[in-house]
């Protein structure tokens, strides 16, 4: 890449097709940015080519419409039915992917009917108000993704919480922006970063802090939000991320304080086989979620030794990367799956994880705090 940037004849030497075949086939998994001894991050890379590469040439359709995913479930919402019949149904499915750029192979996530937001109009304060012995407070991250997708987990997240004693407060933010992160749209995600770091920053504190249950949509406040955001805001994202955690992160420092026990789980034997999110392992890291999942006094979690699922955001629904993303999960996700009798949990806290598990397995992948939410104590 630097070659070509060096020795380009070009007036915007980002206009190399080259390069974008080379950026093509990276994952933005952020695997080297924790992995590389020199520390190369090729995703934060690629997401700066792709904006300049797209300022010369056009954004493409399919890109667009990636990056706007916020945006069309908040229309396709109003019609969650027809919007899950059309595209399930083989021929209205099948023609609309193929279409839009999608492999016809692969299933599209569905709309639950009711958005998070919805629901916790309907039902937090309540909830908030049955807490008996309160032991903090939280801001809640409704991330695009657990909001119009994966609503029943962050329901199961609001309920485990407030169960375990802590009030949970749903400001109204924008989307995290990792759906234009991940297609190299940086000008988008930049005003996104720099609107979630103002109204957050006022809110955040320590004994306040920010929990998110999508590792991609919260660690982005620990990662691109720091790059992102205005020059003179840059101190306040950086004092906002210190305070933002995943939520296995949150639970495992309130188990540490003596906050959360063992006896407000079951006792039943249970065995965890848990994939972690590439994210969550260069950002984070999968401790906390073993050490969650080993709360209660009989559950036992394993590590599968996989990488990238094959999913990584829109890569794996992408038509030229279908069979590429299926083969990274044969390598060692898939077969470990397929391994597990019945009633062995296999626990992903990652959205796309957990569908790339559905369609390469058949078997439902659940995130962790939907373990612990199961495992609660009567
Ligand atoms: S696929 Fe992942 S590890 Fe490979 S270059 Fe891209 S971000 Fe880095």
């Amino acid at each position: 890449m630097r070659e070509v940037l060096t020795h380009s004849t070009e007036s915007n030497p980002f206009a190399s097709e080259a390069i974008k075949d080379v950026m093509d086939l990276c994952l933005s998994c952020k695997g080297c940015k924790a992995e590389c001894p020199s520390n190369v991050d090729v995703g934060k890379m690629k997401a700066e080519f792709l904006q300049n590469y797209y300022d010369s040439k056009g954004i493409p359709l399919r890109t667009r419409m990636i990056a706007h995913y916020n945006n069309l479930n908040k229309v396709a919402s109003l019609l969650p039915r027809a919007y899950n019949f059309w595209f399930g149904t083989k021929l209205t499915g099948e023609l609309s992917k193929k279409l839009m750029g999608f492999h016809p192979k692969r299933s599209l996530p569905e709309l639950h009917k009711q958005t998070l937001r919805k629901w916790a109009n309907k039902h937090l304060n309540r909830l908030n108000q049955a807490i008996t012995q309160k032991k903090g407070q939280v801001f809640f991250f409704a991330d695009e993704f657990t909001n119009y997708n994966d609503t029943p987990i962050g329901i199961k997240a609001i309920e485990l919480l407030t169960r375990l004693g802590y009030e949970v407060i749903l400001p109204n933010h924008a989307e995290s922006g990792r759906t234009y992160l991940s297609k190299g749209l940086l000008k988008d995600a930049k005003k996104i970063a720099q609107k979630n770091v103002q109204l957050f920053s006022m809110l955040v504190q320590a004994d306040k802090p920010l929990v998110g249950l999508e590792p991609s949509a919260i660690l982005t406040f620990r990662d691109e939000y720091i790059d992102l955001a205005d020059a003179d805001w840059r101190p306040k994202a950086e004092a906002l991320a210190k305070h933002t955690f995943t939520i296995e992160e949150f639970l495992a420092q309130e188990v540490d304080r003596g906050n959360i026990t063992a006896e407000q789980f079951t006792t039943e034997k249970r065995l965890i086989k848990l994939h972690g999110h590439c994210h969550q392992k260069a950002l984070s890291s999968l401790v906390p979620t073993k050490k969650i999942l080993s709360l209660p006094q009989n559950y036992e979690m394993h590590l599968i030794p996989s990488g990238c699922c094959g999913m990584a955001g829109s890569f794996g629904y992408e038509a030229e990367h279908y069979e590429l993303s299926m083969q990274i999960g044969e390598l060692v996700l898939f077969p470990t799956v397929r391994n597990q009798p019945e009633e062995v949990i296999i626990a992903a806290p990652g959205t796309s994880c957990r569908h790339q598990i559905k369609d390469g397995t058949q078997r439902l992948a659940l995130h962790p705090v939907e373990v612990l939410w199961r495992a609660l104590a009567p």
